[in-house]
């Protein structure tokens, strides 16, 4: 079931009783974070079952659904710290600093129409929160299809878990096959006998991370002398960046999505599991940079969220494959792919057409059918899905060079 985490402005500040609500909430987990390592539990019921009684004699006022998803909360701040202890012998024992707290649905209510939350803080004692309600957050509300889940609140702003009961993805007409590269999706439409190519851009996003990347060792380098400050001006460099390039990335994946649900079509993406790195620490740090896994994951969020049917298929030799005879060349070099049997194309085309063979040879179907004829393929024509119309804005600040234009 896909959820939907729709985050809210409050029109005033936190009453005292939800603030010391969150703050006893974090004591809950803090407590629990630390008898759950101790005791090596890691279970929310094992959880409950441990701390429940310690933590109930302290703080007899809190409602008890409330301690419930501290341990939730518990148990995910655990599952975290034991995936860091298998690359770090010796990490710190997590503390929660954030103030925040987790509410199950039984434990608020919301009036959708006034926007307006009421939460339980202990029993005969509840607070009301009023919701800044925008046009976007309308869509949220209005949608009665949409059912509440948990509620997150955090000191400033609220978080409101959404679920939608998946729509059953449409029979699909089409396939959109997409080869993931690094400044855009490539890939072509197969509709009946008819194929095209599609691309979406992102070339923006590798300049933005290049950027940011040079800025934050410049600053580094200048601050070198406050290594405080350097650090969170590098962190406010990092939320910069990443808002950046998420936006562009939500762009680029709703216009496949629009397109494939224009079409009726059904999306083939490569899997990205087992992506190996090479030696060069340039390049691997490029591909780690990469957001493609990133995009991937909207995509396939927003798919499912919108019933918009999805595989993914093996990469492996999609790149080197030719897809009429089947040969496998030993190099990748150049934008344009040739074969010893005629076949020439661009390679990423190339590649997504190896994906959509893919695909089909795993049975993958379609209505009506579909014969891809690589004759009639028509691949000058292409159909761009996205293209950002401006560039990134280079966003000169204090450390970057001052360029003389003349
Ligand atoms: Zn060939």
């Amino acid at each position: 079931m896909p959820i939907k985490g729709v985050v809210f402005r409050l029109e005033s500040d936190l009453p005292s009783e939800a603030k010391s609500l969150l703050e006893d909430f974090r004591l809950a987990v803090n407590h629990a974070v630390r008898a759950g390592l101790q005791a090596r539990v890691t279970s929310r019921n094992a959880l409950n079952r441990l701390a429940y009684k310690d933590f109930r004699q302290d703080h007899p006022r809190m409602y008890s659904q409330h301690l419930v998803s501290a341990f939730e909360v518990t148990a995910s701040v655990i599952k975290l710290h034991r995936r860091r202890t298998r690359t770090n012998a010796e990490p710190r024992t997590p503390y929660v600093k954030r103030l925040m707290m987790k509410a199950e649905n039984q434990a608020y209510k919301l009036d959708r129409g006034t926007g307006v939350i009421d939460l339980a803080i202990r029993a005969g004692c509840h607070v009301k929160l009023k919701l800044v309600v925008s046009q976007y957050h309308r869509r949220y509300l209005d949608d009665a299809t949409l059912s509440l889940g948990s509620l997150t609140v955090l000191p400033d702003r609220v978080i409101v878990a959404f679920r939608k009961e998946a729509s059953k993805p449409y029979i699909p007409e089409s396939i959109v096959s997409l080869d993931t590269n690094e400044s855009s999706l490539d890939g072509i439409c197969l509709q009946g006998n008819d194929a095209g190519v599609v691309r979406a851009n992102f070339r923006d996003v590798a300049i933005i991370q290049q950027r940011h990347h040079d800025r934050r060792r410049r600053l580094q380098k200048k601050k070198a002398h406050d290594r405080r400050m350097a650090r969170s001006l590098c962190r406010r460099e990092g939320r910069r960046e990443h808002h950046r390039i998420d936006y562009r990335l939500h762009q680029v994946a709703n216009s496949v999505l629009e397109f494939a649900e224009r079409k009726k079509s059904t999306i083939v993406l490569e899997d990205l599991k087992g992506m190996k790195f090479k030696k060069n620490k340039e390049l691997n740090r490029r591909l780690s940079m990469w957001p493609r896994r990133k995009l991937h994951q909207i995509i396939e969020y927003k798919a499912q969220w919108r019933g918009i049917p999805l595989v993914k298929v093996d990469p492996r030799c999609s790149s080197k494959k030719c897809p009429i005879c089947g040969r496998i060349q030993d190099s990748r070099m150049g934008t344009l792919f040739e074969c010893e049997c005629g076949w020439r194309l661009d390679r990423h085309i190339n590649a997504s057409i190896n994906l959509l063979q893919t695909a089909i040879s795993k049975g993958l179907e379609v209505a009506g059918g579909l014969r891809f004829d690589p004759g009639a393929f028509q691949h000058d024509v292409m159909m761009t899905l996205y293209d950002p119309g401006r560039g990134a804005r280079s966003e000169p600040n204090g450390t970057s060079c001052v360029q003389v234009v003349t």
